[in-house]
């Protein structure tokens, strides 16, 4: 049997095991410490923002910023439908109702014009959205420009859902550092990963200190175990911090090995007329976390199709997201399409491959190959 190739492996750098050392010699092995602190301080400086948070998750960043903002029973939060679970969760956490956002098929992400379609229906209604959420799908940024003069007009405070993006630009800024809150993720298939982790970022340090007062079970200022305020063990390690420091330091390089294997994708199946890659925007950078591709309509090859035959080999692929207001789960909650549901025909078209910054050129011929046998 072939080894198994990935979609998107850990991939450590070398210096991970020393800060891991270093927790260890002082005995840090707790929540908080000198490397959750140095973690914070550069990832912070990495992306340009005023701050950061070392929480245990996305989710969990998500959560807190969703709490922070005020979001409470009954309100209604705008949340791009073509993602991971992760992103909307946390609405319902708290009691409130996502209303979902189709893509635009030039990027993938949240599509401005059923925005703007979102907020006028609501303004004729007599309501407003408590909270965006946007993500950056697949390492993409969305297109932010338009997407924050929307909410800025309304007073919708924006979190950028950029758990898949760390190390991609926007018009020269860093995906993530755009919105009100940026959430980034550790999480293990992630570009750098801690095996599990996240991190909110934002430039209103007061709401950060808040995040992570609720982040470690809300515990007052007193000398006794007193709580005025209900909390969460939401705080990320201090030896899985030291990970992350180690991870941080080999970004840039992980950010161009997976540039790489995506240039090499498109340069041996772009050819192929029945497969089409997710478009890069001209607006920015990815950090061509995932390489996606969809099949045309009409090829006689479908993704389940590709899917089996990579498996058949021991190599993981994933279908792209199914979107959430395909989801049994949000059944119910409102949803706004594009000029047609682009999110439902990426789902039905898309596929993921083995993008990891580990895999070999080997590996990726491996891939290749089994995709072009199927043609
Ligand atoms: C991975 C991911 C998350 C969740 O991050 P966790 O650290 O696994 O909680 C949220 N949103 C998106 C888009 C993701 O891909």
């Amino acid at each position: 049997m072939n080894s198994r190739i990935y979609l998107s492996a850990p991939h450590m750098g070398g210096l991970e095991q020393k800060y891991i050392n270093e927790a260890f010699e002082s005995n840090w092995i707790a929540p908080l410490g000198p490397n959750v602190d140095a973690f914070e301080q550069e990832l912070a400086e990495k992306v340009g923002s005023k701050g950061a948070a070392a929480l245990s998750s996305g989710t969990s960043a998500i959560h807190l910023a969703l709490k922070y903002i005020g979001v409470k029973k009954g309100d209604k939060v705008f949340c791009s439908s073509l993602t991971f679970s992760a992103t909307c969760n946390p609405i319902v956490y708290e009691g409130g109702e996502p209303v979902f956002i189709d893509s635009d098929p030039d990027t993938w992400n949240m599509s401005v014009i059923a925005l703007e379609r979102a907020f006028s229906d609501a303004a004729k209604e007599g309501w407003m959205p408590k909270a965006l959420i946007v993500v950056n799908l697949y390492g993409q940024s969305a297109d932010m420009d338009p997407i924050l003069e929307l909410c800025r007009k309304h007073n919708i405070p924006v979190i950028e859902d950029a758990a898949e993006s760390l190390g991609a630009t926007y018009k020269g800024k860093n995906s993530g550092s755009l919105g009100d809150f940026g959430v980034y993720s550790f999480n293990g298939n992630k570009i750098i990963t801690t095996s599990g982790g996240g991190m909110l970022i934002s430039d209103n340090t007061q709401a950060l200190d808040k995040v992570r007062f609720w982040a470690t079970q809300s515990r007052d200022a007193a000398r006794h175990y007193q709580h005025s305020e209900i909390g969460y063990n939401y705080r990320m390690s201090n030896i899985l911090a030291g990970i992350g420091r180690g991870q941080l330091r080999v970004l840039d390089d992980r950010v161009k090995r997976r540039k790489e294997v995506n240039k090499t994708y498109k340069s041996e199946l772009g050819s192929n007329e029945a497969i089409e890659f997710m478009p890069v925007a001209s607006y920015g950078e990815p950090n061509f976390w995932l390489t996606a591709v969809t099949l045309k309509k009409g090829s006689n090859v479908t993704p389940y199709e590709i899917m089996d035959a990579l498996a058949a080999e021991n190599i993981e692929s994933r279908p792209v997201w199914k979107p959430m207001h395909l989801q049994p789960v949000f059944t119910g909650c409102g949803y706004y399409m594009h000029k047609e549901d682009i999110s439902a025909d990426l789902f039905e078209r898309g596929i993921c491959l083995p993008s990891g910054s580990s895999l070999t050129e080997e590996e990726q011929c491996r891939v290749i190959d089994c995709i072009k046998r199927l043609f």
